[in-house]
């Protein structure tokens, strides 16, 4: 191993097998792996439960107030604390999901999260996925990979990943709200979900888990020489 830190960006939208898929490739490849999506999550139950609206106006002040970090355990899973509280378990909920969706497309939401993840690509080497690691918040990573597949695959692995958690949706309500989350995601103005020119597009539709952990450790590790 060497000392130098390495950046991979792992983007794509939701149900895609992102966090995974990432998840099990740090952990074979040594590095930190780094949910950004959890990281909007938590700002968006902070600001939930602040009682704020994504409209209103007051909303960029309002940010001030939160103070949103990861930590990562032993077993190098990433738990979020919002103001010194562990919301880990309370920010998949499907309406946290959907005002998340609806929070990141505000501009001084992603200026306000900017820094948080790229300092943490600066202290440690990483593995990031999200929606703009690539194009946005590491632009120089070593590796970039789109991950994608069919929206019909995509619903049905969140849904039994929700019915695995007790959380009662059925398939049609994830599909539905899948594709809507799809649709604001990739048309924003800001930040849109788009594969970085230069990224390794990979589709998951026809691959099993452990055949995508597969495909996307070889494909860092060609690119990286490690
Ligand atoms: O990845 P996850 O589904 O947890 O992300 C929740 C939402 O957060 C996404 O639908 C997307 O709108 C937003 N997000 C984002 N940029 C990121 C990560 C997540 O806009 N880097």
């Amino acid at each position: 191993m060497t000392d130098r830190l390495y950046s991979i960006a792992i983007d794509g939208p939701a149900g895609a097998g992102k966090s995974t898929i990432a998840r099990k490739a740090a952990q074979n490849l040594g590095f930190v792996y780094v949910d950004t999506g959890a990281i909007y999550r938590t700002l968006a139950y902070g600001i939930h439960t602040a009682g704020v609206s994504p409209e209103s106006e007051d909303l960029q002040q309002v940010l001030s107030r939160f103070d949103v970090r990861p930590f990562w355990s032993e077993d190098g899973v990433q738990h979020m604390i919002l103001n010194g509280e562990d919301v880990t378990a309370l920010i998949r909920q499907p309406h946290i999901s959907d005002l998340t969706s609806k929070l990141s497309a505000v501009a001084a939401v992603r200026d306000f999260l900017l820094e948080t993840q790229r300092k943490i690509a600066c202290e440690h080497s990483v593995i990031m996925d999200g929606r703009d690691i690539g194009t946005v918040v590491l632009p120089n990573a070593d590796v970039k990979i789109f991950l994608f597949a069919s929206a019909q695959v995509r619903a049905k692995r969140r849904y039994l990943e929700l019915q695995q958690k007790g959380i009662d949706q059925t398939y049609e309500d994830v599909l539905r709200e899948m594709e809507e989350r799809d649709y604001r995601d990739s048309h924003r103005a800001v930040a849109p979900l788009v594969p970085a020119e230069d990224a390794v597009m990979i589709d998951t539709s026809d691959l099993d888990l452990n055949q995508s952990i597969e495909t996307v450790v070889q494909t860092i590790r060609k690119k990286i020489g490690l």
